[in-house]
């Protein structure tokens, strides 16, 4: 494999397809885990506020007949204001109502007149000071207190009406507390979220399914619902929770906030003003959540059901990673196939690609075109460029090759390719003879026919000799009208027979001048007459000068042999 820089077609197409195919993919897991996310949040918000809004209408509806029942309570207290009679009627009140911790009643001057259960130490007798005592004395009407500390030190809430007698005289009020850090009616039904568990949508909505068998059932599992109400987060995060007018937790998840005031939580400002609606807040431990509200009309309460942020984007995460791995797994058999495909089809082009480095690197041009076999328009277009191409460069470098070997005129081997073979036969110490050429009068020939003539006579003399001449006789213009044949291998005599051959021929025939012109030929011969090609050139030079010399149209060796012409 031949080692070239740039990055490959196959590679540089897989890497676009593969980051087409990325950008797509990542581009619509951007878009669906966008719309994902909002509408699992807006989901989030509606259930959230189905829910509070079921507990709140429930809450509100459960304080209207507890205000009637609290009223008729109110006048049956009042008929039996005498002792006996009010302490059964309180221990009945209490059992038949659930919502309430303790059923009181407490007179014009703040004396507890009877309690149902009574607490310990006893308060049977004893003056109330707590704060929800002096505000319903004080105010006489139906009231809901704010949270406070009861005179049996728990933090409660107080349910209230006033009692007149039939006079229309005030007597004091009956009352029901609702403790809030204990089990009653109210936790019991915010409980029910834990209870009911699940997905936001699992849970918001069988609760609110259900919230009215909780509150027919409440009477029943108020006892049981400590556990329930101790926790109302859900297994997706969700909870929920329930603020005062005043701002403070009247019921919590977590206990150990009961009472604490949420003033500055900016749900608790909507709630105030006796809005419901959502929110995305972080609340007091900096967690992002998505927050619905619902107002209770009558207890002028708030309901706050929310969902961490974080769980229910994970919920939309999910989905993704899903398709994600679903695409990419897709993905990665695609372009399998598609890096395949590619090869196939850049093969030509790599073969094409290579074959031209090879011809650049080897300096060859012997080696074929390869072949291919490709439905690829472009790549046959350009092998067969590659082949056409090729095949006229090797035809110029051949034409070129011979111009360079060769002599114009004559079409003869010039004085180079002579050098050349004298080179070699010297170098491997191979016997030859050589015959040195020279035209008789030449200078005559040109100036009576012209330079022309003279032109024609040098190639009638090389036609002849090429006549003449064995494949394996280099016949050379060594120069001017004077020329050279190497006969490798052959001994004295027998060069001395085609020197005779070629004088006779050219003594014997006309030549385009109209006439015979002659010729005078030295004979050397390697490596009997010298040992370099220097001396054996001065060897036959000098024996054609003799046969000039002798009268020309002759042949003289530089060995002095005996001519025969
Ligand atoms: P000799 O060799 O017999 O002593 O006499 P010569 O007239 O041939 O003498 P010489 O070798 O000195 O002259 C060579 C002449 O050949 C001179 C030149 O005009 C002629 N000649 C050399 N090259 C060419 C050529 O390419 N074409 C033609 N037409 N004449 C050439
Ligand atoms: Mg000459
Ligand atoms: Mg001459």
């Amino acid at each position: 494999m031949i080692r070239t820089q740039g990055l490959s077609t196959r590679f540089m197409v897989s890497g676009i397809v593969v980051l087409s195919v990325l950008i797509t993919v990542v581009i619509s897991l951007i878009t669906s885990y966008r719309s994902e996310k909002n509408s699992l949040i807006s989901m989030s918000f509606q259930m959230n506020s189905m829910y509070a809004s079921k507990i709140a209408g429930t809450v509100n509806e459960l304080f209207i007949s507890e205000k009637s029942s609290m009223k008729a309570n109110a006048e049956q207290v009042a008929k039996h204001w005498a002792q006996p009679e009010m302490d059964e009627l309180t221990a009945y009140i209490k059992r038949s109502n659930s919502m309430f911790n303790t059923i009181i009643v407490i007179d014009k001057d703040g004396i507890m007149r009877s309690i149902s259960p009574e607490m310990s130490p006893p308060l049977m007798g004893k003056k109330i000071t707590s704060q929800g005592t002096l505000q319903a004395l004080k105010e006489r009407k139906p009231l809901i207190s704010e949270p406070y500390i009861s005179a049996a030190n728990a933090l409660v809430v107080l349910v209230s009406h006033p009692v007149y007698d039939a006079k229309g005289e005030y007597l004091g009020f009956i009352g029901g507390t609702i403790r809030l850090h204990e089990s009653n009616l109210l936790n019991a039904i915010l409980g029910q979220q834990a209870g009911e568990g699940g997905g936001v949508g699992a849970s918001a909505g069988a609760s609110a399914g259900t919230s009215a068998s909780a509150i027919a059932s409440a009477g029943a599992s108020a006892g049981t619902s400590a556990s329930t109400s101790s926790n109302a987060s859900t297994g997706n995060g969700s909870y929920s929770y329930v603020v005062s007018s005043t701002g403070a937790l009247l019921y919590h998840p977590d206990k150990s906030r009961i009472g604490q005031h949420v003033l500055e939580n900016p749900i608790f400002s909507d709630l105030a003003a006796g809005r419901s609606g959502t929110k995305r807040i972080t609340n007091t431990l900096g967690v992002d959540m998505l927050a619905s509200y619902s107002y209770i009309e009558e207890t002028g309460w708030g309901i706050v059901s929310q969902t961490p942020t974080s769980i229910v984007l994970e919920d939309a995460k999910r989905p993704m990673v899903h398709i994600a791995t679903y695409v990419v797994s897709i993905m990665l058999v695609i372009l399998i196939a598609i890096y395949w495909l590619i090869g196939r089809m850049s093969q030509p082009l790599t073969k094409l690609a290579q074959y031209a480095v090879m011809l650049s690197t080897t300096k060859s041009l012997q080696a074929d075109v390869p072949r291919i076999h490709t439905w690829n328009r472009e790549a046959n277009a350009l092998h067969r460029a590659f082949v056409m191409a090729f095949s006229r460069i090797r035809t110029q470098l051949d034409h070129l090759s011979l111009e360079a070997q060769t002599d114009a005129l004559t079409g003869l081997n010039n004085r180079r390719t002579m050098d050349k073979y004298i080179g070699t036969w010297l170098q491997r110490e191979i016997p030859f003879t050589i015959m040195l050429l020279d035209l008789d009068h030449f200078k005559q020939v040109n100036d009576n026919y012209g330079h022309e003539k003279g032109d024609e006579v040098l190639k009638f003399l090389a036609s002849s000799m090429r006549a003449l001449f064995e494949e394996n006789h280099i016949c050379c213009r060594y120069g001017g009208e004077e020329f050279v044949v190497l006969l490798p291998e052959a001994d004295e005599g027998e060069a001395l027979r085609y020197a005779s051959q070629l004088r006779r021929f050219m003594a014997e025939t006309n030549s385009p001048v109209g006439r015979p012109v002659t010729l005078s030929i030295g004979i050397a011969r390697y490596p009997d007459i010298a040992q370099d090609a220097e001396m054996l050139f001065r060897s036959a030079d000098e024996a054609l000068y003799r046969a000039k010399h002798l009268g020309r149209n002759r042949i003289e060796s530089a060995s002095n042999a005996v001519v025969v012409s």
